[in-house]
């Protein structure tokens, strides 16, 4: 048993794998889809996928990551019935930004699902004294399955409350449609990253300009 725990110690170590730009956890969460309405491509195809967003989002320690690895082994069905209802979470975050950023109706059904989440997180967290006074919001421990669903939902509903909501964006470029909070000075920023889309818009202006002149 030792031994196989080593094992599986080992095998999840490895360098981050998610490209966190967003500046919000829940948009984050919504960019685990990839190429949305072009291509779909699922970041989140196991339930240690969604540890491991977890894990890289500074969600979850260490130990509670080696926890659940431990635990999806164990229990696989009780595993891949919360990565599901983490993909719905995701989708309806996704469609409650999308529709607040293309003033359309918010629809019924996400924000409710977005609603039952977020309910459903308030009942695992705790105020607590802050180290160098005030007070935190602690969450329960992580051992639960869903466990690291709940700051994320906690993250979408704060957002969508606050004044930081109209600086909520989709990424410029045309084949990428991430979301990100644009937290820049003048709140200007186009891109959801310059290396991942901003250059590659440079580049594309720079052959255009360049054909137009020959
Ligand atoms: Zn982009």
């Amino acid at each position: 048993m030792t031994e196989t725990k080593e094992t599986m110690k080992i095998s999840r170590r490895r360098p981050p794998r998610f490209e966190l730009i967003a500046g919000n956890v829940s948009l984050d969460f919504v960019n685990t889809l990839d190429d949305r309405h072009i291509k779909p491509k699922e970041l989140l195809e196991t339930y240690l996928d969604l540890v491991r967003f977890g894990e890289d989002a500074g969600l979850l320690s260490t130990p509670q990551v080696d926890r659940l690895f431990e635990r999806s082994y164990l229990e696989p069905d009780l595993a891949e019935r919360a990565l599901h209802h983490g993909r719905e979470l995701r989708e309806a975050i996704h469609d409650v930004f999308w529709a607040v950023m293309n003033k359309r109706p918010v629809p019924p059904g996400a924000l409710a699902r977005l609603n039952a989440a977020a309910q459903a997180a308030a009942g695992h967290m705790h105020l607590v004294p802050a180290k160098g006074g005030g007070f935190l919001w602690s969450f329960d421990d992580f051992g639960d399955f869903y466990g690291l669903l709940w700051p994320i939902a906690r993250a979408a509903v704060d957002l969508l409350a606050s004044d930081q909501l109209a600086y909520v964006r989709p990424c410029s470029s045309k084949t990428c449609e991430w979301f990100f909070l644009d937290t820049s000075k003048n709140h200007h920023r186009r891109w959801c990253d310059m290396t991942r889309c901003g250059n590659r818009a440079k580049v594309q202006r720079f052959y255009v300009r360049k054909k137009g002149s020959c």
